[in-house]
């Protein structure tokens, strides 16, 4: 069983019917998966249920912590329906659009179940459709309608899927289904709930209402509109996913990668963990091997400096799902072996934060490069500590070691950190330096010789309070013991 993985980046894999049996989901962990993701906007939530209960299984017959992100659909907007099933058109076609879905739509006329969308758009307005397929510009309005002039794209069928990328939507990011799906998911207990198509700050707020603090959350960047408060939605969020998919289609595509390393930095600067997304080996769905420019673009996002590399279809629904998993295992430990990585991340240190945690976290990094140390080790309750260390991108491992389970779980997402469920809290300074020593090399992490640099907050115990450094030698007969450490009992 590995102990450890022998990378800092993280991998992030999407679960559905090519993964999610209990079979799957071990050969995919062992594979290198650290967090599973359970799409909502597939599946019920009975799937869902199933799914936690089996990575729960596995987490214990591993003994490691596993992340689990629940994903909400979010006001995914859609047409409706034609009386023929589907419409055709050239370049130059005027179609009527209106919300009267009683009626079914024809060559001319297409319903859409979202009269206040119509509202909100306004004359020169572009409307996507089917994934940016057929692009419409809007040339007149009406009360309750109005007429787009079709700029490419030829077809249009049933519940298509739409974007309007130049429009901030009247909408909350929560619709009833996601209200429910939430609850659903907070109830059984999964550690991150993931926003879709959050426009405003006022979204994450309505959100966080309902989640009480039983879950962190998520943004995931996908309408222009976050694009402009990225500094203000990374710091009102627990991490950022950049969601390539429908960012893609509401920005040109070019725009991307550009947004992509922004949002790294920004969510690095700030100490959020942040995940790159959407067809990181997209040609894995069915076949065996990637191309050149998928292996390249998971290599660019790891030495941008990303969290976690993520997988969707390819896990999902893809016939080569472990396949997907050992190649993203093996591109991230190629480009974290590579000097110039080491070089870029290094160059981009993050300044210093002003308060004591933050001044303590960064001399334990300095003191661990000065010293040779083989591991940083953060005794971190809240998990606060173990993302500010995780913020340096140090060259050598986080030991994060704390008594609540959820925060393991959580920390299962961030660059470099290897956490640990202790059962009991530290009460001396005997301890604490026992205490990492003994983890440090029953995880394999450290071995007779080597130094830890040591963060913990004294009170012992206490959230919030990290403020001392300790640099020790494990002496040669420091007896591992197994009786404390404990992956999975919950705290
Ligand atoms: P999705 O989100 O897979 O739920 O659409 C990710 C994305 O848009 O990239
Ligand atoms: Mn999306």
């Amino acid at each position: 069983m590995p102990q450890k993985r022998n990378r800092a980046t993280k991998i992030v894999a999407t679960v559905g019917p090519a993964s999610n049996t209990p079979e799957k989901l071990k050969q995919l962990f062992l594979a290198g998966v650290d967090v599973f993701r359970l799409n909502f906007s597939h599946g019920t939530q009975a799937d869902h249920g199933t799914v936690l209960a089996h990575i729960r299984r596995l987490e214990e017959e591993v003994g490691r912590p596993i992340g689990v992100i629940a994903d909400l659909q979010g006001p995914k907007l859609r047409i409706g329906r034609f009386a023929d099933g589907a419409i055709t058109f050239g370049p130059g076609k005027r179609l009527r659009f209106d919300a009267d879905v009683d009626r079914l739509g024809d060559a001319d006329r297409v319903p859409i179940p979202h009269p206040d969308i119509i509202e909100a758009l306004t004359i020169g307005s572009t409307v996507l459709c089917d994934d940016g397929k057929v692009r419409l510009k809007v040339v007149e309005k009406g009360a309750g309608w109005l007429d787009a002039e079709v700029v490419s794209g030829t077809r249009l069928s049933n519940n298509k899927g739409f974007n309007i990328p130049d429009v901030v939507l009247p909408l909350s990011p929560l619709t009833e289904k996601d209200r429910a799906d939430l609850a659903f998911a907070v109830e059984k207990g999964v550690e991150w709930i993931a926003l879709s198509f959050v426009q405003r700050p006022e979204d994450i707020h309505e959100a966080r209402a309902l989640i009480q603090g039983r879950a962190a959350v998520m943004l995931k960047m996908e309408k222009p509109a976050a694009v402009e408060h990225l500094t203000e939605l990374v710091e009102l969020s627990d991490a950022i996913m950049v969601a390539r998919g429908d960012l893609g289609v509401e920005l040109s595509l070019p725009e991307l990668p550009a947004i992509q390393k922004r949002m790294i930095a920004e969510s690095r600067r700030q100490g959020r963990p942040v995940i790159v997304a959407t067809q990181m080996l997209e040609s894995m769905i069915s076949a065996p091997v990637p191309t050149r420019a998928e292996v390249s673009d998971v290599a660019t996002a790891v030495y941008e400096g990303t969290d976690c590399v993520m997988l969707s279809a390819e896990s999902a629904a893809g016939q080569y799902p472990v396949e997907a998993v050992s190649f993203m295992d093996d591109i991230i430990r190629h480009v974290e072996r590579d000097p110039g990585y080491r070089q870029v991340l290094d160059a981009t240190q993050a300044e210093w934060g002003k308060t004591i945690g933050d001044a303590v976290t960064k001399a334990a990094y300095q003191t661990a490069l000065a010293v040779d140390a083989a591991a940083i080790v953060a005794y971190t309750l809240s998990g606060t500590t173990g993302l500010r260390a995780a913020r340096e991108r140090p060259p050598v491992p986080i030991l994060g070691i704390t008594t609540r389970l959820e925060t393991a779980r959580r920390l299962a997402l961030s660059y470099g950190v290897h956490a640990v469920h202790v059962a009991e809290d530290i009460h001396s300074f005997g301890e604490m330096v026992d205490r990492a020593v003994q983890v440090a090399v029953e995880q394999g992490l450290a071995a007779p010789g080597d130094r830890l640099a040591i963060t913990a907050g004294v009170p012992f115990a206490k959230p919030g309070t990290t403020n001392i450094l300790r640099v020790t030698t494990i002496g040669d007969t420091t007896p591992p013991s197994k009786h404390d450490v404990d992956a999975t009992t919950t705290a």
